[in-house]
């Protein structure tokens, strides 16, 4: 069994050396457990904040210990009568090729679930992120302007086409031409602006002709600058993530706009709302997947996953994930099913 283990805690960007990529073999199975075979492992930008012990909501992966991370498992051996072996559950197995479970925690997703992987990505934590944020933070109206930066990242997609079957207006920030394309053509967003060109801010201020209602936080940095002057007033922006900076290692040179941040926020009355999904909102998952079974079954929500075949690519392509450099989802083929 492979396991990356985390060997040091990156100062920036995580390196390989940051991990231990270790074989260990598994101790028999016990009455109650089961033997748990990765198939996918999803990667996401929050795992950057448990490499670092800063202070955080969440608990630091401790040094020597596996990397934590959703999976979608197929039950290797049982002993236990709850799971049969070749079910399918999503766990919380982190990045790991087997792992053994006492059943606790373990979600069934069923013997031959159409597509399993589905539950790390638009019928789990990202898809309920954006459905959440955007819709009980955000509250969209017909008619107003939605923004939404990542835009073809499993929360931004998923922000983006929610907004758009309430009536909104969208407008999508994404990195280089080929995914604004794609926000465009297959998301169905009304606009798509790349963060990467020298006019950034004045593209994505003609595509708001009419200012910004709601601006669904996921980047920070300067997309965020460009936002702000933008807000209508009573704008509300749901604070989602910020992954401009999860690797940054000190302040931004600069004059402090805190003041300036502060004053347009009164001035405008903006609502601005920090969440964490699963803190914040756990005990709505029902109501989320009730309405997005039904949009995918209806055709009417688009989800694309980057699947990276290799246990051994895992670290790479989590720096990947945050440069911008994936297409979709991030999933980590572990094993074949
Ligand atoms: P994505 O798969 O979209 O990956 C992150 C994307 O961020 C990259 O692909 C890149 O897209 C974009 N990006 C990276 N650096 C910059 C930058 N400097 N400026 C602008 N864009 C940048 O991630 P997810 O959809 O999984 O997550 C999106 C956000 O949601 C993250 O901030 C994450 O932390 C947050 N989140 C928060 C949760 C919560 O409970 N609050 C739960 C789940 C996610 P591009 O190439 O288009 O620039």
């Amino acid at each position: 069994n492979k396991q990356f283990t985390l060997k040091s805690r990156p100062h920036g960007a995580p390196t390989q050396d940051n991990f231990e990529l270790k074989s260990v073999s598994l101790p028999e199975l016990k009455q109650g457990e089961v033997l748990l075979r990765t198939i996918y492992l999803s990667l996401d930008p929050y795992m950057r904040g448990r490499m670092s012990d800063a202070k955080s909501y969440a608990e630091p992966v401790a040094i020597g210990d596996v990397m934590v991370g959703a999976t979608v498992c197929q039950i290797e051996q049982s002993n236990n009568e709850k799971f049969a072996v070749g079910d399918w559950v999503l766990a919380y197995t982190g990045w790991q090729e087997y792992a053994i479970s006492d059943g606790e925690g373990l979600m069934p997703l069923g013997k031959e679930p159409s597509h399993p992987s589905y539950a790390l990505g638009i019928m789990g934590m990202p898809g309920f992120t954006a459905y959440m944020g955007l819709l009980d933070i955000g509250a969209p109206k017909t008619g107003e302007t939605v923004v939404v930066a990542a835009a073809t990242g499993p929360v931004g997609a998923t922000v983006g086409q929610i907004a758009k079957l309430k009536g909104c207006k969208v407008v999508g920030v994404a990195g280089g031409s080929e995914k604004c394309q794609y926000a465009v053509e297959k998301l169905g967003f009304d606009a798509c602006i790349d963060h990467r060109a020298d006019d950034f801010a004045e593209q994505l201020t003609s595509a708001c002709d009419a200012g910004i209602d709601v601006y669904y936080e996921n980047v920070g940095g300067k997309v965020f600058d460009a936002v702000l002057p933008l807000l209508n007033t009573a704008a509300r922006v749901p604070l989602c993530g910020l992954v401009s900076q999860y690797n940054a290692t000190e302040q931004p040179q600069g004059p402090d706009r805190m003041g300036a941040l502060m004053g347009q926020i009164l001035t405008k009355r903006i609502r601005m709302q920090g969440f964490i999904i699963f803190d914040d909102y756990g005990h709505r998952y029902d109501e989320f997947a009730t309405d997005m079974q039904k949009w995918l079954s209806e055709g009417k929500i688009h989800y694309r996953e980057h699947l990276v075949t290799g246990f051994e690519n895992t670290v790479s392509a989590f720096n990947d994930m945050l440069d911008g450099k994936n297409f979709g989802k991030t999933v980590v083929q572990v094993n074949q099913p």
